[in-house]
């Protein structure tokens, strides 16, 4: 297919970070109506009145509007800040400066100007790297050296002011927080309790992080889903076993960029995406997507290709940050996502993937469906799913028609919008051949599906009380 004639559906999600720029109703419903297929709130963010107020206006659109958009909250995670100041503070290129911890505020003699980081363990982590990076690089500072009490001295790389609270980074050091604040702890309970679809966990290290805040989820019967942002050097070394720990993963790739040298980040980016589709769970590719959107109303060429690039590896979806939470042109800059995304699907078949391993009967059963979409030039595969598990191990195979999940609740229809390729349809269930005639006929309402069309339906049915799978080939009338 060339991109004259694809009017096909986009199989890469979408995730759109809300902000000022899409927080009113009539701002988010215009990114709802472009195709945001999952809202992000930051929570590092706003206060949780606003939270609850962005929550409520996208479950006032999924109802208006007849949509499925889910819901994901993002933790800030255990990140330094600098100090407030009253005016940014100027520096120089080559300035030597003194980064101190606030608990010297009081007493500290220096000709030199002074950056306060609201953070004791400062010291003693910062003996574990030799640059300072301040807002994912934006300036940098070579550590020269380090007083006994405590604070450091370092030369400016390059001239730039230094606001209030502004991020920073210590490449490869070993920060000495928990990775789970307390602010996190509340805004996880927070939103499992309240029908969130999936919680973004910040700066974690390894899956024990992960694992430890599953076991707050399942204490409060939640069925919200772990999202685990890689961004520090120790999540890329552990990321095998954090993959398996979580039920999805975001490159984060603003601080993973400063955390590793960034002219690794494509192929820890290409390592990471291979890993999750391997595993079968889903992944995001996040940050500076279409950056210069915040101000521009088309993306550079770079962009372009940069987020074709994530559509050509298959993930499962792309994200959109200051764009669409703070930018000049939030609906143009999804827009472009949308067609750069279409526009790299039509093309799919000049980027052949690796085969990914088939790790147990499940999976076999799913790649079997796949197969045989394949030879019999199915248009869709139905999957009649109760958890939705059968559709992610579907969808790890990747194939090039759409799948349909054929979900029985809202909150599992929610949790497919981060699935690669997946067009879920909620259907209360029965008998297997009703539920299968309904979804067939709500699929071809949809759109998704036309008369004289070939699908693959996956079921699980069951049978003298054993789980029997069926995979079957249907035309449709
Ligand atoms: P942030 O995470 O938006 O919370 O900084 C994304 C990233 O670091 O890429």
């Amino acid at each position: 297919m060339n991109f004259l004639e694809s009017n096909m559906r986009r199989l890469t999600k979408i995730v759109c970070t809300l902000g000022p720029s899409s927080a009113s109703y009539e701002d988010m419903k215009k990114l709802a109506l472009s195709g945001m297929n999952v809202a992000r709130i930051n929570v590092s963010h706003g206060t949780r009145e606003s939270q609850k107020e962005l929550i409520a206006n996208i479950q006032k659109i999924n109802k208006e509007e007849n949509l499925c958009i889910a819901i994901l909250i993002d933790t800030r995670g255990a990140e330094i800040r600098t100090g407030d100041v009253q005016d940014p503070i100027e520096i120089s290129k080559d300035e030597e400066v003194l980064f101190a911890p606030t608990t010297l505020e009081e007493n500290i003699g220096t000709n030199r100007k002074i950056i306060f980081v609201g953070y004791d363990g400062f010291s003693a982590d910062v003996r574990e790297t030799s640059i300072i990076l301040i807002d994912n690089g934006e300036m940098s500072f070579k550590i020269i050296t380090i007083e006994s009490n405590g604070s450091v001295v370092a030369k400016a790389e390059q001239s730039g002011l230094i606001g209030s609270r502004r991020h920073i980074n210590l490449p490869g050091a070993d920060i000495d927080l928990p990775s789970i604040t307390e602010k996190d702890w509340d805004d996880i309970a927070f939103a499992a309790e309240n029908d969130i679809d999936f919680v973004a966990l910040s700066f974690i290290r390894n899956e024990e992080e992960v694992i430890e805040v599953r076991n707050l989820i399942n204490e409060k019967n939640s069925n919200i889903q772990i999202i685990t942002k890689i961004e520090t050097q120790k999540a890329v070394k552990n990321i095998s076993e954090i993959i398996d720990a979580s039920d999805g993963i975001m490159v984060a790739r603003g601080d993973l960029g400063a955390e590793v040298p960034y002219e690794y980040l494509p192929s820890i980016q290409d390592e990471i995406v291979t890993k999750c589709r391997d595993a079968g769970k889903p992944v995001i590719v996040a940050t500076h997507m279409l950056e210069s959107m915040i101000e521009h109303p088309i993306p550079t060429r770079a962009e372009v290709t940069d987020v074709a690039h994530a559509a050509m590896e298959r993930t499962d979806a792309t994200m959109l940050s200051g764009e669409t939470a703070n930018g000049k042109h939030p609906t143009v800059a999804i827009d472009s996502m949308d067609r750069i995304l279409r526009a790299a699907e039509t093309q799919l078949s000049r980027y052949p993937l690796e085969d990914v391993g088939i790790r147990n009967e499940s999976e076999a059963r799913a790649e079997s469906a796949v197969s045989l979409s394949k030879s019999s030039n199915a248009t869709a595969i139905m999957v009649v799913t109760r958890s939705g598990q059968m559709a992610r191990l579907v969808s790890k195979f990747r194939p090039k028609v759409p799948i349909i999940p054929i979900v029985p609740n809202e909150s599992i229809q929610r949790k497919m919008q981060l699935l690669y390729g997946a067009f879920p349809l909620l259907i209360s269930f029965g008998e297997i051949e009703d539920t299968a005639h309904i979804a067939i006929s709500k699929a071809k309402k949809e759109g998704l599906v036309s008369s004289g069309d070939t699908v693959v339906l996956v079921s699980d049915t069951r049978t003298k009380g054993e789980a029997v799978t069926s995979i079957q080939i249907r035309n449709i009338e």
